[in-house]
This record gives structure tokens, C-alpha cells and sequence, in this order.
């Protein structure tokens, strides 16, 4: 028997999801395709999205060209800009556009000559997350030394988010008007929000959005009802059954000790897998459609949960680690993380395209 672990990826869900990002920001969007799309395939992904995207958006430039080497000619934006000159030269070569963040990046583009007009340029303003982008009182230095580059054509604006995933922190507020300032009365598109933007702060919706996590029908919003589907199923089987007396303990570190007779099925999903290893004994998981428990450490290969109250389940039942059953933000919170992170962590186990 081959090990009976995939992640089923759902194409319709993603176009779903994407659609719905759309509509509520009322512009256009950017899918958000980097780290492999969060995990899913980045090639697939796009592939999957190129009738209905106005572009995609990867973190550096040899994700960009990935994706151009595969056919996909929508505008790529590559979020962290160029490193080096060598960078520089790939994205002019792949007409990329590119995020300008910090002053290395626009000396390199006024060092470099191509086509008048052929280089698309995103501005960065630090607007409060204190991370990457030109301070405010910056912008409209930056704005006229671009608008100077012969090979400069739009020029966005944009700016990133320290806290639109909480809908009542202030600093989002805030954000939005240190950005307002500092590009008043300068011609451009305008980005502000992310997913928690699209979802949460409709003063954030301008020209572009830029949707990462959403798109993946993993809600970052607490109230998490915005009619978002799962793409990524975790899927599994239980392949050997025991039954714990009271008193046994099981797993790595005997963790968890039955206080009466335990029923334990054994999965084929690890850490190995992106299945994250500090979920403790309680992480939500499904088995037959039926939610039930992780019971006992999560090990390299396999994981353990509880069958007490699901006499039905035996070898070769369906587990679900995460999908449309088990949302994965909760999966991730027991973890301690945010569902980004096992997401991205996906590894090993085959992508199945549905
Ligand atoms: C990753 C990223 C996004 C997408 O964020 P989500 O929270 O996943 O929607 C948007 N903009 C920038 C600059 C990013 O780095």
C-alpha cells in the first residue's frame, strides 16, 4: 500500500475565493502567489487564475520568472523589489513590475537604461508598520526622482498593513491617512489592502488589492463569515488502531495518558508534512466527516487521535487535517501560529489538482 496522504487542492474554490476578493474591494486585485501560493502551487495557481486575474504578486524576482518560464503572461508584481542589479535587469527582461522600498533600489533604477516607459514601478510608503517603504515625508522626493528615469512608466503607490486582521485596532486608521498625506495630490493607482483590508476596512479599498491568505478560503478575520471556501484539503487515513488502557501513555515525551480505555487511530501526516508540531493533545481533526481530537505528540510521519466515540472509524478511514471540515485557522491556533505558516509548510506529501 503507498502512503495514503495528499493535500487535494481546489481550483474552482480558489477562482471562488478570488471572484469574491474582487467584488468586495470593487477594483482590481493582485493575487498574491508567493511562498508557492501559500503552499498550493504557485504554477497551478496561476494557471488556474489567468482568465480572471487583473495580475499576481510573488515575493522576489526568480518567483516571478517561474511563473513567466510556465506561460503566464498577466503583470507580475514582485513585493520585495530587486536585490541587486542582476535582479534589476531579469525583471525589466521578463517585464515584471517592481516595488520600490528603500533608496539602493531607486539609485539602481536611475543607473539603468531600457525602453522609455517600460518599467512599472510600485512606491512603498511606511505608513506605521515600521518594516519596509520610504518614510511619508519621503514620497514626493521619490515620486519626481522616478518620474526623472526615461524608463520609469506608472508609477503606484502602495502601502502594507501591521494590523488589518483586527478590526478594531487604530493603527489601520492610521495607516490609511499617514498614506493619504504623504501621496495628496500625486498622480497614480493607489494599494492598500491586503486580505484583512478587503475584508474589514473598506476606506483601504482603492485602485488595487492585493489578497494573499483569503484566496486560500483561510478567513484571517475573527468572525471569519465572509463566505470564503477551503482550497487546500489535508487528507489522510488511519492505517493501525489500539486501544489505551488507564494509565498508558502515548507518544514522544508520554504526554497524554488515558484516564479511561482509549480508543487511538494512527495517521500518516507529520511535521514532515508542514503538519505543525507543537499542536497539542485537542487540535480539532476530522475522521469520516466526524470532528474528533489529536491525542499525544505529533511525530516526523505519523500523528494520533482520538476514536473513543467513533466506534465506526477503523483502518482506512478518511482523515481530514485541515479543509472544509477543520478550519485551519484553528488547527493554527492551537499550534500557537497563524494558518499562513502550516500552509506555506506544506511539503512532501503529493498535490492533487481538483
Ligand atoms: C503577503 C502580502 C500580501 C498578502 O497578505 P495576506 O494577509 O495574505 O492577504 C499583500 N501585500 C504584501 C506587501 C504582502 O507582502
Amino acid at each position: 500500500m503507498t502512503r495514503p496522504s495528499r493535500a487535494l487542492i481546489d481550483l474552482s474554490a480558489l477562482r471562488h475565493n478570488y471572484k469574491l476578493a474582487r467584488s468586495m474591494h470593487g477594483g482590481r486585485a493582485l493575487a498574491v502567489l508567493k511562498a508557492n501560493a501559500y503552499g498550493h502551487g504557485a504554477v497551478a495557481c496561476a494557471k488556474a487564475l489567468t482568465d480572471d486575474a487583473d495580475g499576481f504578486a510573488v515575493a522576489f524576482v526568480a518567483e516571478a520568472i517561474e511563473l513567466r518560464t510556465q506561460g503566464i503572461s498577466n503583470p507580475i508584481l514582485v513585493l520585495e523589489g530587486c536585490f541587486d542589479q542582476q535582479d534589476l535587469d531579469a525583471a525589466i527582461a521578463h517585464d515584471l513590475w517592481i516595488v520600490v522600498h528603500q533608496d539602493s533600489q531607486l539609485t539602481a533604477i536611475e543607473n539603468t537604461q531600457t525602453r522609455p516607459g517600460a518599467l512599472n514601478v510600485w512606491l512603498k510608503v511606511d505608513s506605521g508598520m515600521h518594516r519596509a517603504g520610504f518614510e511619508p515625508d519621503l514620497v514626493k522626493a521619490v515620486y519626481a526622482r522616478l518620474k526623472a528615469c526615461p524608463g520609469v512608466g506608472q508609477i503606484t503607490f502602495m502601502s502594507h498593513f501591521a494590523c488589518a486582521d483586527e478590526p478594531d485596532n487604530k493603527m489601520t486608521q492610521n495607516q490609511i491617512e499617514v498614506f493619504d498625506i504623504a501621496t495628496a495630490g500625486l498622480p497614480g493607482d493607489r494599494s492598500l489592502a491586503n486580505s484583512g483590508g478587503i475584508l474589514a476596512w473598506p476606506k483601504a479599498h482603492r485602485d488595487w488589492a492585493r489578497p494573499g491568505i483569503l484566496l486560500y478560503g483561510a478567513d484571517p478575520m475573527p468572525n471569519r463569515n465572509h463566505g470564503l471556501k477551503a482550497v487546500m484539503t489535508l487528507q489522510s487515513q488511519v492505517f493501525a488502531i489500539r486501544t489505551l488502557m488507564p494509565g498508558q501513555s502515548l507518544g514522544y515525551a508520554a504526554t497524554f495518558t488515558a484516564e479511561k480505555s482509549t480508543r487511538v487511530g494512527l495517521v500518516a501526516i507529520g511535521y514532515a508534512d508542514g503538519y505543525p508540531r507543537t499542536a497539542p493533545t485537542g487540535t480539532p481533526i476530522a475522521v469520516d466527516g466526524q470532528l474528533t481530537r489529536t491525542i499525544g505528540r505529533i511525530s516526523m510521519d505519523m500523528l494520533t487521535i482520538d476514536l473513543t466515540d467513533l466506534p465506526q472509524a477503523g483502518i482506512g478511514s478518511s482523515v481530514e487535517c485541515w479543509g472544509p471540515l477543520v478550519d485551519i485557522n484553528d488547527v493554527a491556533q492551537k499550534a500557537g501560529t497563524i494558518s499562513y505558516e502550516p500552509l506555506c509548510n506544506l511539503k512532501r506529501v503529493p498535490k492533487i489538482y481538483i
